[in-house]
Parts: structure tokens; C-alpha cells; sequence
């Protein structure tokens, strides 16, 4: 009988990933709550609205470099091993631009479009293309192997893995992190509590975490393939719009970008938004629409906008204690969540070890 009571609070890629590997272990016994599940689309749950790529932004030598660096072997296997989790390899192109350096979007993407990355010797297939391939304003490119998600599939497969693993979920909205200590499935007081809510930490009682703010994506989802990713720096439409395209796995569609708007709660598409990044898409790849076609040969399955969960001083994963309950927060991760889920989650799940071990000493 597993006899660690452990509720994980959020049922994004972060609470998901972190139930998931916390059931590897026979002696814990899960509960994930969450107000939101996969298969919701909603302003206040970031996951579904991820491109969702693997392209690493942490800062040579930063602890997001070492999330990202521990997050890229599980998703490349997945992608080997398990196609049916949704996730696929896909080649990008990586363009920079000098002009965007002090830009939102070109200080923000500064590691990945550098030129000597320091996954350069982590990601298959690195290379710079030279000079004479550069496209026009273009002043360097890289090349790579990377893996493109789509969280239609991938989000449920967690599901799946944390049910096999015993995990069993539950809607709930909490107005308190303490009070998850009492939504245990077998109706036993938790032992800990694992705080996954992403933006839900700013207002949630006993967290309230002003560090915590949204950073506005604006996104396409289209039918149409061109094939491979493709990103760049900046653009010439203003310092926070940027251009990607990311070709989601199993037929997912085409996630073409962006906006990265610090702060913006803005939950509705904006039109002049959705106009310049079809512009700018075409621009960064033709081969998105027939030859001479314009933004009419993109084929629109749906406009959307995610917040991604910022925070200021970076992704908070430590040990807490409020009104007497166990936490462990895990949350915070910005517009990177899906490259840094299994590092993060394993350093969660081991601050939870750490604090079930406390426990037992304490019974001694
Ligand atoms: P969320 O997915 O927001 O989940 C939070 C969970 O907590 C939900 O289940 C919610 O219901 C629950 N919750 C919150 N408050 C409460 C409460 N009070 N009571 C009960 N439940 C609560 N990342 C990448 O790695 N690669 C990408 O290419 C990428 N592209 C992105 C593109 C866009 C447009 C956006 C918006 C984001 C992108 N991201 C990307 C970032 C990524 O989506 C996020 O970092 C990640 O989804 C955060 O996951 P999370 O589980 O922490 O939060």
C-alpha cells in the first residue's frame, strides 16, 4: 500500500509532468487537482497554447541552461521511442538580425540566436550556414534537429501515464494552497502539497507571488506544412512581435508567432496582430503558401492567445510550509515550460522525498 499522500496542484505540463514522476515511485499515492484539465482551452491555462518547440533561450552558465540542457534527452527519446506521446523531430532555422539586440524579443531569444549557443554541441545536426546562405538583413543563422510538441496529444499522454501510475485526477478550484491538503482521493490529509499552478501563483492564497506575471502570446494554428521551423529575432513591427513557425506533431497543424508582451492581460486575438504575423510568417518561410500565393493561401484552423506564466526572479522550485501544510512550488516557467518540464519536475520530486523523509524522521 503506497503510503505517501501527495496532492499536486495543476494539471498544465508542469503539475502533469511532476504527478508523473512522482508515481514512478511505488510508496507515493497521487492526487492531481487542478480547475483546469487538458482538453479545456482557456485564457487562465497556458499549456495548450505552447508552439510547443524545443529551442533553448537560459543564458550560458544559468540554471534555465541547466533545466533545458536535463529536459532535452527525455524529449528526444520520446520522440524516438514514442511517437504516439505527440512529439515529433523537426529541423529549424534560427535567424538573427544585430538591429534586434536591445528589442523585448531579441534580448529574450539572445542565447538561441547567438551564434556559438552553448547547446551547440547538444542539439544533432548544429550548424551555422555561411555567409553567402544568409537571407537578405539576415547577419548569422544556425541550423538543428529539434523537437516540435503538440499538447493536443502530449498533454492526455501525461494523463495516461500518470493514471498507470495510480495518479488519479480531480477537478478543483482552490482559493487557498492549504486547502489542497484536504482534497486527497482516499480523503486522508496530504503530507504534501505540490504547487503547479503557473499564473494561478500570483492570487492563489498563501503564495501571492507578485513576481508572477503573464507575457501575452498571440498565435495563428494553420493547416498549411512548409515542412521544418523556422524563427528569427525581432521583426520591424515593434520591439514585442516576433515570427515563428512550428509544425506540431500527428497532425496538429502549424503554430506560426508571435507576441511576447510583458504584463498584457489581453485575453482576445487582436486583427492588426493577426495580420502582421501572417506577414511575417510568409516573409520568414514561402514555402508556407503555393508559389505566388499571399496571406489568403494560409489555410486558418483557429486565432488564439496564451499568457505564459513569467516571473521575475526566474521558475521557483523550493520547499515552503503554509498554516502547517508541506509545500513544494514548482511554477513560474515562462515561455519555456515544456523545454525545462522533466528537470524541473525531477528537482520537485525530490524536494518532495526530501520533506516525506523529514516526515518519517519526525515519527521516530
Ligand atoms: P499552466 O499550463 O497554466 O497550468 C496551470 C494549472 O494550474 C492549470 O491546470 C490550472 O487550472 C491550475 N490552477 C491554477 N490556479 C488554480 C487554482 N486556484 N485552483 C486549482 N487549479 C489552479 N514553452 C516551451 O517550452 N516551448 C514553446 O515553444 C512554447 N511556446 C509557447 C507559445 C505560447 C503562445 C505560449 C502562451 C506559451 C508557450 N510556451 C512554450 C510556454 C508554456 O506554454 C508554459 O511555460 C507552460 O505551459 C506552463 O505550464 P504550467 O503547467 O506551469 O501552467
Amino acid at each position: 500500500m503506497p503510503s505517501n499522500k501527495i496532492v499536486v496542484v495543476g494539471a498544465g505540463v508542469t503539475g502533469l509532468t511532476t504527478a508523473l514522476l512522482l508515481s514512478k515511485d511505488s510508496s507515493n499515492d497521487v492526487t492531481v487537482i487542478a480547475k483546469h484539465m487538458p482538453g479545456d482551452t482557456d485564457i487562465e491555462y497556458a499549456s495548450p497554447w505552447a508552439g510547443a518547440s524545443y529551442l533553448p533561450f537560459g543564458a550560458k552558465g544559468s540554471q534555465n541552461a541547466e533545466y533545458e540542457q536535463a529536459t532535452w534527452p527525455p524529449l528526444r527519446d520520446l520522440a524516438r521511442n514514442n511517437p504516439e506521446s505527440g512529439i515529433h523531430f523537426q529541423d529549424i532555422t534560427v535567424q538573427n538580425r544585430l538591429k534586434d539586440q536591445q528589442t523585448v524579443t531579441g534580448k529574450w531569444a539572445a542565447e538561441l540566436t547567438s551564434s556559438s549557443p552553448w547547446f551547440k554541441d547538444l542539439m544533432p545536426n548544429f550548424r551555422n550556414l555561411p555567409a553567402d546562405q544568409l537571407p537578405p538583413g539576415i547577419d548569422n543563422a544556425q541550423t538543428f534537429t529539434s523537437v516540435c510538441i503538440n499538447p493536443a496529444i502530449y498533454l492526455p499522454w501525461l494523463v495516461t501515464q500518470c493514471m498507470k501510475g495510480g495518479c488519479v485526477l480531480k477537478r478543483a478550484v482552490l482559493s487557498h494552497i492549504a486547502d489542497a491538503a484536504d482534497a486527497h482521493h482516499s480523503g486522508v490529509k496530504a503530507d504534501v502539497v505540490v504547487n503547479c499552478t503557473g499564473l494561478g501563483s500570483r492570487t492563489l492564497g498563501g503564495v501571492t507571488d507578485g513576481q508572477v506575471h503573464p507575457i501575452r502570446g498571440q498565435i495563428l494554428m494553420v493547416r498549411n506544412d512548409p515542412g521544418s521551423m523556422t524563427t528569427i529575432s525581432g521583426s520591424d513591427d515593434g520591439s514585442e512581435e516576433v515570427a515563428y513557425i512550428f509544425p506540431r506533431a500527428a497532425g496538429g497543424g502549424t503554430i506560426i508567432g508571435g507576441t511576447y508582451q510583458k504584463d498584457n492581460w489581453d485575453p482576445l486575438p487582436d486583427p492588426n496582430f493577426a495580420n502582421r504575423i501572417m506577414q511575417r510568417a510568409l516573409k520568414l518561410d514561402p514555402r508556407l503558401v503555393k508559389p505566388g500565393q499571399g496571406v489568403e493561401g494560409l489555410d486558418v484552423i483557429r486565432h488564439g492567445v496564451g499568457l505564459r506564466p513569467g516571473r521575475t526572479d526566474g521558475v521557483r522550485i523550493e520547499k515552503d510550509q503554509v498554516n502547517g501544510v508541506k509545500i513544494v512550488h514548482n511554477y513560474g516557467h515562462g515561455g519555456f515550460g515544456y523545454q525545462v518540464s522533466w528537470s524541473c519536475a525531477e528537482k520537485a520530486a525530490r524536494l518532495v522525498s526530501e520533506t516525506l523523509l523529514q516526515k518519517d524522521r519526525a515519527k521516530l
